[in-house]
């Protein structure tokens, strides 16, 4: 568990800024303060990448490719905000990019540096990385209208020029939709961050900073998947299959699926976990290590015995087959998602931790008429009612451990060993954990033990 206190920024304009906030000053006063000409921030080296050549993605340690130092504040573009960040959280995006698997994200910078003048900011030596965030915007840029300093704020990070005009059905459509904090710079593992307006969401006021900042990418992520007509929109009744239903993405999934009337059948590895999905109201559990599953018996070959000793294992819990398996483990698990999912189901995928090159079963996918469905992060729209459930307290943030910024190396690397459960927070000014709740009636309403059934599994 991290120590959840801060080192309070020394440098005076940034100072003055936290100052600001926690005394409460008016969105007129903190925009009359200096924008500090350099910040704290996480980032890689570019003349890092190689340093773990030769070993397995599992033996690279971002422990030793984050570094936390001062970096300096680039210009802000019309369309943008400086946010001062209280608190950010750590995504699997960060396990990829300090461990340079399975690209060092250089490529995307200096590809995104290409496309405009604005653009070439980002294409740096360093890479700051880091993809939620919740605080103050500090100052807008001049085509800014909806926000103002002093708003409190939380940052989803789909990352789209709206000149674009496949940006306006779905904005993940569009041909330059990037992540923030992956594939563009100026992250939110940071003290200060750089963001388009159009990434702008409002903070749930009965939240911690920290408990506001682990929700976004991967809430929205799971809303989409779930709940939105451009993946499953999944139905009240419908049996649906959760691998990693205690990660970044299983516990919101978890909550979306109860929300939405149907039956959560969830997967995971440890009693422990078994136990906080059962808090979390999740009856039918299945831990996949104690069933000791080995749907691969080779590298190179499956078993098709195995896939149906799952397939009953739900069954036997659920009485059917699921409608739609939530994947994202990736090559381990997608052939016996192909093989369980009931005949007309969906299999929606948004990752493949375990490795990117699928194999399943053709015949069970045509025969049983069943889909794959792609989805990736999610648009605006779709962040932004997910992020109104997470206000409105229908949604439970799902942080479990909480790091100072100077430890984010070691909450990536719990993140990348799955030695955690839900979200890792990580305080970036905010100087302890508990600060930045405006709304305590709300709070209460909804209920502590809700708000942190995470944090106290974790704890
Ligand atoms: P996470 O917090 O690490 O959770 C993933 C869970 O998956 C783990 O808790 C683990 O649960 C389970 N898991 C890991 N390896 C597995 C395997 N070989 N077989 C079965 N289960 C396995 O990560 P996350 O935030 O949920 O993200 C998961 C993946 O989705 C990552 O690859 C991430 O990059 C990606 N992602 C993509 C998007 C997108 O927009 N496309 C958004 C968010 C995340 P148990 O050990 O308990 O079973």
């Amino acid at each position: 568990m991290g120590p959840g206190i801060a080192t309070l920024p020394t440098m005076r304009p940034m100072r003055d800024i936290l100052e600001a906030i926690t005394s409460g000053a008016s969105g007129e006063e903190i925009a009359n303060l200096p924008v500090p000409e350099s910040y704290r921030a996480a980032f890689v080296r570019r003349d890092e990448v190689g340093m773990f050549e030769g070993l397995e993605a599992e033996d690279k340690d971002p422990r030793k490719s984050l570094h936390v130092e001062d970096v300096p504040t680039p210009e802000l573009a019309p369309d943008e905000v400086y946010v001062a960040v209280m608190a950010s959280a750590v995504n699997f995006n960060t396990v990829w990019t300090s461990i340079f698997e399975p690209l060092p994200t250089f490529g995307f910078l200096d590809r995104l540096g290409k496309e405009s003048v604005w653009g070439a900011r980002h294409a740096l030596d360093h890479h700051i990385v880091g993809s939620d965030g919740c605080g103050v915007i500090v100052r807008t840029g001049s085509a800014v209208r909806n926000w103002k300093p002093g708003d409190r704020v939380n940052i989803h990070c789909n990352y789209v020029d709206d000149q674009d005009p496949a940006a306006h059905d779905d904005a993940m459509l569009a041909s330059n939709q990037r992540i923030w904090g992956f594939e563009t710079n100026f992250g939110g593992l940071a003290d200060l961050c750089v963001v388009k307006a159009n990434q702008l969401m409002p903070k749930a006021t009965h939240l911690t900073w920290e408990e506001s900042a682990c929700n976004a990418l991967t809430n929205s992520t799971s809303y989409r998947m779930l709940v939105s007509k451009n993946a499953t929109a999944m139905k009240q009744g419908d049996v649906v299959l959760i691998w990693g239903a205690s990660g970044g993405l299983g516990g919101y999934a978890v909550q979306y699926v109860l929300n939405g009337g149907g039956t959560p059948v969830g997967v995971v590895s440890s009693p422990n976990k078994v136990e906080l999905l059962k808090d979390l109201g999740c009856e039918a559990v299945i831990d996949r290590k104690a069933a000791g599953y080995k749907f691969w018996s080779d590298p190179h070959t499956q078993d098709e015995r195995e896939w149906r000793r799952l397939g009953k294992d739900i069954r036997a819990l659920v009485g059917r087959d699921p409608d739609i398996v939530f994947e994202h483990p990736g090559r381990q698990t997608m052939g016996a998602s192909v093989f369980v999912a009931a005949r007309g189901g969906k299999i929606v995928t948004c990752a493949a931790t375990s490795g990117y090159m699928i194999e399943y079963d053709n015949r069970h996918l045509w025969m049983k008429l069943k889909d794959i469905i792609s989805s990736h992060f999610a648009n605006y729209r779709e962040a932004w009612d997910a992020n109104r459930l997470i206000c409105e307290g229908k949604i439970q943030p799902i942080l479990s451990d909480v790091h100072p910024l100077e430890n984010v190396g070691e909450a990536t690397y719990a993140v990348h060993k799955n030695l955690h459960e839900g979200k890792i927070g990580v305080l970036c000014l905010a100087p302890e954990e508990g600060a930045g709740i405006d709304d305590p009636e709300l709070r209460a309403k909804v209920g502590e033990d809700r708000i942190t059934l995470f944090r106290r599994h974790g704890a």
